[in-house]
């Protein structure tokens, strides 16, 4: 089927100054570093990483909210960059976001209906009434026919406000949705309802979502394929199947390790990580994984690894992939 989006050779690099706040020495923060990667039609692609690994940049960079240093990103086979505030106003229409924190992301002095409404109102879509029926049909898709317009936010539970995040999304009849850690503020037991609901809306609307998350477990239950990011980079991308099945980075396998196992007859490799994601501004030399990493040998020091087919369908950036 169709690519919907294409995200290509996209680095980017933010500039910091090192040492004191006087110092001219600038140094960069490689957020993104090189990624490429596509999404078809109808597709879920997730990207799991650790906070700071560079995918809520990332997905900044595909709404247009920020600029790529370089690279392309195209929607559709229309390159993103370069286009006017006007085009990129239009564009937002077809890109949604749905944002981690069901709280922040509501203005609270606002009726639900006027939140739901306000895309439609932005983009000048619809009179009046035709957007009040939207507004109904809205509540109706995402479970929330009971309740009426004229509430406000705080009368709505976390997993509620994220539905209602969730019409405002759907709205404006987006052919990409950009999920950023929407579940990752609600109770497990909410996560799963809110999973389900994406995954029906998709169903019905054909949706394609990128989905982003900490969790690989919430990731896995959504994903068509997966991209592991560490530091900017992608570690190991692939069908969500093949990577599950057989993990090959060995970030990917200590991510893996950490989700709780469902029964206590599922046998997993334990893999702890030494110490935290160490600073973007100067990260480790060859594989930036190394100084974590419990396979490491002298050459990953040294050598930083390509993102490489381990097999099809399954890419690794590692030196000994296939070995470990
Ligand atoms: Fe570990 Fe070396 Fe592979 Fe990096 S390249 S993940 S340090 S084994
Ligand atoms: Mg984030």
């Amino acid at each position: 089927s169709e690519v919907l989006l294409e995200v290509k050779n996209v680095k980017k690099y933010f500039a910091v100054s090192d040492g004191p706040f006087f110092s001219k020495k600038k140094k960069h923060v490689k957020a993104v570093d090189d990624v490429s990667f596509q999404i078809k039609r109808g597709e879920t692609v997730g990207i799991v990483g650790e906070s700071g690994c560079g995918k809520s940049t990332l997905a900044r960079l595909i709404n247009r909210l920020i600029t790529p240093t370089s690279g392309a990103v195209r929607f559709k086979g229309r390159a993103l960059t370069g286009l006017s505030p006007k085009e990129i106003r239009t564009e937002r229409q077809h890109i949604q976001m749905i944002f981690q924190n069901p709280y922040a992301s509501l203005d609270p002095r606002k009726k639900i209906e006027a939140l739901i409404m306000e895309p439609l109102v932005i983009h000048n879509i619809g009179t009046k009434k035709e957007r009040r029926k939207k507004v109904d049909e809205m509540l109706e898709i995402v479970g929330l026919s009971a309740y009426h317009g004229d509430r406000y936010p705080h009368e709505f539970s976390g997993g509620q406000r994220q539905r209602i995040n969730i019409a405002r999304a759907l709205v404006l009849n987006p052919e990409l949705i950009i999920c950023d850690e929407p579940v990752s503020a609600l109770d497990v037991s909410i996560q799963a309802q809110v999973i389900n609901l994406l995954k029906d809306l998709q169903t019905e609307f054909h949706l394609t979502y990128l989905f982003i998350a900490h969790d690989l477990d919430v990731v896995r239950f959504i994903s068509d394929r997966i991209m592991v990011m560490y530091l900017g980079k992608v570690v190991e991308t692939g069908t969500c199947e093949e990577v599950y099945r057989t993990p090959q980075h060995p970030y990917t396998r200590a991510l893996l390790s950490s989700v709780p196992l469902k029964s206590p007859f599922e046998e997993r490799e334990r893999i702890f990580l030494q110490g935290d994601v160490p600073s973007p501004i100067d990260p480790p030399s060859g594989c930036h994984f190394h100084e974590r990493c419990p396979f490491a040998v002298e050459q990953c020091k040294t050598a930083a690894p390509v993102l490489s087919e381990y097999i099809a369908e399954h890419q690794v950036s590692c030196h000994l992939a296939g070995q470990i």
